[in-house]
């Protein structure tokens, strides 16, 4: 490896700068902005002899690709897919100026450091390298800096996917949500998290009927409010049989912990109890073996005098893989039982269904994901996990490419804190997090395309 202390440096100082932007996207049309981002990046490939090409889906939501093609038209190519938009903050919520990217002590602080600035500064130092030693890979070697993943990527992948495949395409990706050390000692992890695949993700609207009147005289009332309540409760509490699988175990494996703690959380009978063994992990390890349900936009009524006549629930549904839409749909009523006579289940306008996705390990890729995970932290292997969330993955994976999360962070990361901070307040990396992820996507360049 060569001048890896700098490819860290270059790493943070771009990062900052990625930050400063604050291309925030609160899924309006209008928001995210992302042209500030791939104005910063086209400055990063100033006098590199590379024709980073930006195109925009709409005004202001630019994406911007830099292709350094192979030499051999048959070597697999790869994509390094990194979002340049990042989530809005909670005002009040931040012990730090989100968008100023302070460093206090070994970290830095800012809206999207975790998700997933600090990737993308590493794809594009990572590219730059390439391009700027003038080396020669037998794979092509795409940088795409994409707008709009986090308003469901509509402006961003999707967009680029339809008008543009020619621009992002590639037989294997890398994206963001790996890289979790897991087990091991205080020095060394025995696994880091590669992540294979995400969960589906289905969305439902609830619309409640009840009987409008005046808020005068409630007794006896059928308020549409009052069913969308209970409607809500019967959501909450209802547990569609846990799916151990094949990913939760080995991640339980590697967390050594307590062989009969192991056993009851393997188990299907005895996993829900034994969920708040796991701490900040708990959220993850319920969601990556259960289809969950979360009712998260509720509406009822109008006036403060009329007893509300109509209700809707949407409802956020990620469904296991192998899960149809008509068992989604069966989940909704069986948790509502009698209460369905008041209720209808219509879509949500856009994107009503889509498929749990994963992607093979025995790939050549994931060969040198395992290398470079050793290099880090030697004697470590890859955990692969399922996601519980979405990301640009699965539109590559639908079009049958393989695509992994992947990066290294430091010894001081767990799978909860991780996902804690992600679209939290204060989220923040630390510098060496930085250092590793830099130094690890330039290693799987060199060993993938070299
Ligand atoms: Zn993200």
């Amino acid at each position: 490896m060569i001048d890896s202390p700098s490819l860290g440096d270059e790493a943070l100082a771009l990062l900052r700068e990625l930050i400063r932007s604050a291309c925030v996207n609160d899924g309006t049309y209008a928001s995210g902005q992302e042209i500030r981002n791939t104005d910063v990046l086209r400055r990063f490939f100033d006098g590199v002899d590379v024709d980073p090409v930006v195109v925009e889906s709409a005004p202001g939501r630019a994406t911007l690709v830099v292709r350094i093609p192979g030499t051999d038209p048959h070597a697999p190519s790869l994509a390094l897919v990194g979002h340049i938009d990042v989530v809005p903050v909670m005002h009040g919520g931040w012990s730090h100026d989100p968008f100023a990217a302070d460093i206090v002590g070994d970290e830095l602080y800012g809206r999207g450091t975790l998700d997933m600035l600090y990737l993308t500064a590493a794809y594009a130092v990572a590219t730059r390298a390439v391009a700027s030693e003038g080396r020669a890979l037998r794979g092509d070697l795409v940088f795409v800096a994409v707008a709009d993943e986090e308003g469901g990527s509509r402006l961003g992948i999707e967009w680029l996917m339809r008008h543009h495949p020619e621009l992002i395409d590639a037989d294997y990706v890398l994206t963001e949500s790996g890289g979790v050390p897991v087990g091991g000692s205080a020095g060394t992890p025995h696994s880091v998290t590669v992540t294979v695949g995400e969960k589906g993700l289905a969305r439902r609207r609830l619309l409640i009927r009840g009987i409008p009147g005046h808020g005068s005289a409630p007794w006896g009332s059928s308020n549409a409010g009052v069913i969308a309540a209970e409607a809500v409760t019967r959501l909450t509490r209802f547990a569609p049989r846990a799916v151990i699988g094949d990913y939760w175990p080995r991640y339980v494996d590697a967390l050594d912990l307590d062989p009969e703690v192991s056993r009851r959380l393997t188990s299907v009978a005895e996993i829900l109890g034994a969920l708040p063994e796991l701490g900040e992990l708990a959220g993850y390890a319920h969601a990556t073996t259960h289809t969950t349900i979360s009712p998260n936009v509720i509406r009822a009524g109008d006036a403060i005098n009329v007893i509300p006549g109509e209700a809707s629930i949407d409802l956020d549904i990620r469904q296991l893989p192998g899960v149809s839409p008509e068992e989604v749909d069966a989940y909704v009523m069986s948790a509502l039982g009698d209460l369905m006579r008041h209720i209808e289940i219509v879509d949500v306008v856009g994107a009503s269904f889509s498929p749990a996705n994963v992607s093979p390990m025995d790939t050549p890729l994931f060969e040198v994901l395992a290398e470079v995970i050793d290099e880090a932290y030697p004697g470590a292997v890859p955990l692969p996990i399922i996601a519980a969330g979405g990301s640009d993955a699965r539109f590559y994976r639908a079009k049958g490419r393989r695509a992994y999360g992947f990066s290294v962070l430091s010894r001081r990361w767990d799978y909860g804190r991780f996902r804690h901070l992600i679209h939290g307040n204060d989220e923040h990396i630390d510098l060496e997090s930085i250092a590793l992820t830099a130094r690890a996507i330039d290693s799987v360049v060199r060993r993938f395309l070299g």
